[in-house]
């Protein structure tokens, strides 16, 4: 990848600074020019503390210091061979795993202020180089089983899945109804976070293993789930969370108030140039909601299009929010402006979309999770002047309708029920049908996916004894 730095300035008003230019962070000054050196001075850093506790942390339970250690020694290949015995993804985990509250967060030395090693970076590093160096999973003592798995939705935990049985010898055929794998890691996380050439090249690695991309086919539509059922040995769900959280409050249908997903769909598929329009943000007074990741994406993707000021309401304070640490200084660093404790309560316009009325907030008692909730103050209302606003409350489960013609149950709150400690990892309550990732745990992370999809898939070869 080496050094890809590369700046955008954007002409745009920011009610603080007045007229500013404001300098976009790209992928490449995020990263720097993390080359061999840099990343084996991180990797010399790692104390090999006997208690790895990043390890732990590490959802896929990476073997982190055993390939710090590589790094160190200059054995790159070796390294990459080691991250793919747990990771499917990990050129995708370093550049989009929240570090700090995972691996990092448990590294030693993050305590006392030394800094933990970034292991992320190095992840990267390690899959990046090698790759480009020529390295490639070794494949050559894979016996062919005989035995074929549809696997429905190329996102993290389809592809976690279909990695683990073509090492093992089983053929799987991933369908997909977007025409590029890697699901919201294309079509969701936005390139200055994850730069899309990285699962283009992926998806040609995982082609080459033997896996079968069927794309442009939405299962239920363009082909029958029964066919699948009928025709293979085994099927793995892996559709994701697809419905989006409401607020409730007035002023939601409003012209010019869009949901995040399909604003920031809208905007990768212009970039791939699968479309000639996208839901524009230039010269516009934007005002996003809610605290989470999504919403940073929506940030910094609003000043990415130039829109003419960009601010974010989140009912709770700073310290309370849920996106990442790293997101929120780099949205404010981009000239994002941040309004804590402010609850939304309506959507104000005629036509279309002129404000957002909010209420401004104290925090209550903690809640059994021991979050504090946010009461309002009396008297408190006012309007922020907004063009368009972006909501982005979260996803919550959106099971497809053809789960029940096939006996596949979900919670109440429309999971679906797959546990990791049944009779078999991540079955359904149809034997033949495992499913992982966003659908079972709820919204959740890349690297919790690829963990579920490739535990559904040992579930999978055990089932069919192989
Ligand atoms: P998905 O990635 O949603 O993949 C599901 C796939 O199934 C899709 O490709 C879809 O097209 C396909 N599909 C669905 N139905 C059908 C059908 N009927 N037929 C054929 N195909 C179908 N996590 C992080 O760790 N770091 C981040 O920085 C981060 N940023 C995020 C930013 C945004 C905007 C969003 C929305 C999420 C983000 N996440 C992030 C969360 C992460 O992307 C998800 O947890 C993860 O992608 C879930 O993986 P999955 O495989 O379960 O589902
Ligand atoms: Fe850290 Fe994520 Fe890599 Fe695990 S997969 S080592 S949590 S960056």
């Amino acid at each position: 990848m080496g050094n890809n730095f590369q700046f955008l300035e954007v002409e745009r008003h920011n009610p603080q600074k007045k007229e500013a230019k404001v300098r976009i962070k790209e992928f490449g000054e995020i990263y720097g020019d993390f080359n061999g050196e840099r990343a084996a001075e991180q990797a010399d850093r790692c104390l090999h503390c006997g208690n790895p506790y990043c390890e732990w942390k590490c959802p896929v339970h990476n073997y982190i210091p055993n390939w710090l250690k590589l790094v160190s020694e200059g054995n790159l290949f070796k390294a990459a061979d080691l991250s793919h015995q747990t990771n499917s993804l990990p050129e995708v985990c370093g550049r989009v795993c929240p570090q700090d509250r995972l691996c990092e967060g448990a590294c030693t030395l993050s305590e006392g202020g030394f800094g933990a090693v970034t292991i992320g970076d190095v992840e990267k590093y390690i899959t990046d180089t090698a790759i480009e160096q020529g390295w490639r999973p070794d494949m050559s003592n894979v016996k062919d089983t005989g035995k074929r798995v549809a696997v429905i939705g190329a996102g993290p935990a389809g592809l976690g899945c279909a990695d683990i049985l073509v090492r093992n010898g089983v053929k799987p055929v991933v369908y997909d109804r977007y025409a590029e794998i890697g699901g919201l890691l294309t079509y969701g996380i936005p390139a200055f976070k994850l730069e899309k050439e990285v699962i283009t090249r992926r998806r040609e690695i995982m082609e080459d293993m033997g896996i079968e991309f069927k794309l442009n086919t939405d299962v239920g539509n363009d082909i029958g789930i029964d066919e699948l059922v009928a025709e293979y040995d085994a099927v793995f769900l892996g559709t994701g969370t697809y419905s989006y959280m409401k607020g409730g409050f007035p002023g939601e249908e409003l012209d010019g108030v869009y949901d995040a997903l399909p604003f920031l769909v809208s905007n990768t598929k212009m970039l791939l140039g699968e479309t000639d329009s996208r839901i524009d943000m230039k010269d516009k007074k934007v005002v996003v909601l809610g605290g989470g990741d999504t919403a940073m994406d929506c940030n910094r993707t609003s000043i990415r299009q130039g829109a003419e000021s960009v601010s974010c309401a989140y009912r709770r304070d700073e310290a309370n929010m849920p996106g990442s640490k790293r997101e929120v200084a780099n949205a404010k660093e981009e000239g994002v402006e941040f309004l804590w404790n402010r609850q939304p309560v309506e959507i104000v316009g005629t036509d279309k979309v002129e404000g957002v009325k909010v209420v401004t907030t104290q925090l209550g008692e903690a809640d059994e999770r021991g979050r504090r909730s946010p009461e309002p103050i009396e008297g408190s209302e006012e309007i922020i002047p907004a063009d368009h606003v972006l909501i982005a409350f979260g996803f919550r489960p959106s099971p497809p309708e053809w789960l029940t013609d096939l006996g596949v149950e979900v919670d109440d709150r429309g999971r679906v029920k797959a546990p990791s400690n049944g009779n078999f990892g991540f079955q359904t309550t149809n034997e033949k049908i495992f499913a992982g990732g966003d659908m079972v745990r709820g919204s959740d992370l890349v690297v919790t996916a690829i963990y579920e999809g490739r535990q559904a898939a040992q579930g999978i070869l055990d089932y069919l004894d192989v």
